[in-house]
């Protein structure tokens, strides 16, 4: 019997438990969430009526305390010190604590005190969007929400332009309009793909350029949950000349095929191609 067969104890060793909640699906938990959820002391969350509902759908009854980053810091002391000697799970709304949602604070603080704190993965929205746009994924930069103000949204599209990498941003159906304006402005070349109601029954992912996009969401106003992505800049493809000019470097080093294959690496160019192009350069 491997370690991880033994039977469980009733009580959890005492500390802080992050546990990842569904994000639409109620299907969306797993097996080591619900058991934290069962024997934990009780339940730190962000509104105690959302959890409420989903212990009652597990069948379960817990105390509750309220939680954000922003409640007192005499309470989240208070909190902090009951998990020398109690098990806290911690759970936002929705999703995984912490990703735009409390917890920060509490873990920081947690560690700091040599309180054991401990994760239990699940749903993520931005995780499930950037799985199912199907946009690259080898990279990827999650940025939480956009700024609500106009300047500052830019500002931030601005700044991020340059990352070599899909962006994930979450969003509200209020707002889409506008940040996809000012995607088209500021990335117009870009991908993009808006994923709705993720894991729910009206769950939709459309792919498109920000003029497309906001066409069909100006006609179909966006309801529920959005979270919007934006793939990696393209790769340009460099002209005939230069890369007839990188060819003719090459060749004042190079053999021909080491020419035309160091080239084929550096533009993703067929390096046949290149090769019958540098021996035509050669006998001009
Ligand atoms: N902690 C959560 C997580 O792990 O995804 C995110 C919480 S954040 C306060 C809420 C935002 O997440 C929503 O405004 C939306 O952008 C995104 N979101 C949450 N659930 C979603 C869903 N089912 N479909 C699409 N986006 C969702």
């Amino acid at each position: 019997m491997s370690d991880d067969a033994q039977p469980l104890p009733d009580c959890l060793t005492p500390g802080l438990y992050l546990v990842a909640t569904p994000i639409g699906n109620l299907g969306d938990i797993t097996l080591r969430a619900v058991d934290i959820l069962s024997r934990c002391d009780g339940v730190a969350c962000e509104d105690t009526r959302i959890t409420g509902k989903l212990l009652k759908h597990l069948g379960l009854s817990k105390p509750m305390w309220r939680y954000d980053d922003h409640s007192e810091q005499r309470d989240r002391r208070r909190l902090v010190d009951s998990m020398r000697n109690r098990a806290v799970a911690l759970v936002s709304d929705a999703g995984t604590p912490m990703i735009s949602d409390p917890g920060f604070r509490l873990v920081n603080d947690c560690r700091l005190e040599g309180i054991p704190v401990t994760s239990i993965p699940g749903a993520c929205a931005a995780v499930v969007g950037l799985t199912l746009s199907g946009l690259p994924n080898d990279r990827f930069l999650f940025a939480g929400f956009l700024p609500a103000k106009e300047k500052a949204r830019r500002e931030t599209l601005q700044e991020l332009a340059a990352t070599d990498a899909t962006l994930v941003f979450y969003e509200t159906g209020p707002r889409l309009l506008k940040s996809l304006k000012a995607l088209g402005e500021v990335m117009p070349e870009r991908e993009l793909a808006v994923a709705r109601e993720l894991t729910k029954l009206h769950e939709e992912c459309r792919r498109g350029m920000s003029d497309g996009l906001m066409a069909y969401y100006d006609a179909n106003p966006p309801k529920g949950e959005i979270v919007l992505l934006v793939g990696p800049p393209q790769e340009q493809v460099p002209s005939d000349a230069d890369a007839d000019a990188m060819l003719r470097t090459a060749l004042e080093t190079m053999k021909t095929s080491q020419a035309a294959a160091h080239v084929s690496k550096a533009t993703g160019l067929d390096r046949k191609t290149l090769y019958a192009r540098a021996m035509a350069m050669k006998s001009e």
